[in-house]
């Protein structure tokens, strides 16, 4: 690909507020965000796409590598088509993919990774509790067993954690995600601007 997609990285466990975060930077013009969950939960049940998804996910595992970045990559195109995510002017926010460093490997022709923001939560209870009070709210059937959550945090120890490795720590963002969303925004949001190389970047319709 000629030009790879502009990329902050929302990273860290399941329940650690990486949707939250994703969402809300999202709603910013020249931010553009895309939740690998969402991508496959919008997948309907009856297809074998859906079921695959659905066999994984109820067992707190990861859809296999090939199948997830070639769906992401789908859906993306399909989002740039249709003028919803504009490459040249936006931000991609990315939050559940790469979950691991395969996938990391797979994406790389198209993105290039400005930060990634690990939102860090060492309590494992805490996350249990925010995954419980999850399943109620928004209908989640992998969030309502904690078999399943403790399953999907050992998923993210083993397979995702070594990802901070893969991209190092120059890229790396550490934030403590037992603070309000509010101060983990700000956070996230200082960096990004900090950052900023021009007076022209984060400007919608340049
Ligand atoms: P959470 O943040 O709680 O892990 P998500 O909505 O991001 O929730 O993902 C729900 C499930 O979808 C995961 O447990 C996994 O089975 C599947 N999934 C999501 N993203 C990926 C991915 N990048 N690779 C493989 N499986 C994924």
């Amino acid at each position: 690909m000629a030009n790879k997609y502009r990329t902050y990285l929302i990273f860290g466990a399941p329940g650690s507020g990486k949707g939250t975060q994703g969402r809300t930077l999202g709603l910013v013009p020249s931010f553009f965000h895309c939740a690998c969950g969402d991508v496959f939960r919008s997948i309907e049940t009856d297809t074998p796409l859906g079921r695959s998804f659905l066999e994984y996910s109820s067992k707190g595992q990861l859809v296999p590598d090939e199948i997830t970045v070639e769906l992401w990559r789908v859906s993306i195109e399909r989002c740039v088509d249709a003028h919803e995510f504009r490459p040249e002017v936006d931000y991609l926010v990315l939050d559940g993919i790469p979950r691991n460093v395969s996938q990391a490997d797979l994406m790389d022709p198209f993105i290039d990774v400005k930060t990634v923001f690990h939102l860090s939560c060492p309590d494992r209870d805490k996350l249990v509790a925010r995954l419980k009070r999850r399943a109620i709210k928004d209908n989640r059937l992998d969030d309502a067993n904690e078999e399943v959550i403790r399953q999907r945090l050992e998923t993210y120890q083993r397979e995702s954690k070594p990802l901070l490795d893969h991209y190092g720590d120059s890229l790396i963002v550490n934030i403590d995600a037992t603070e309000p969303p509010i101060v983990v925004l700000h956070t996230i949001v200082s960096h990004i601007v900090s950052g900023r190389k021009s007076e022209t970047e984060f400007v919608p319709d340049n």
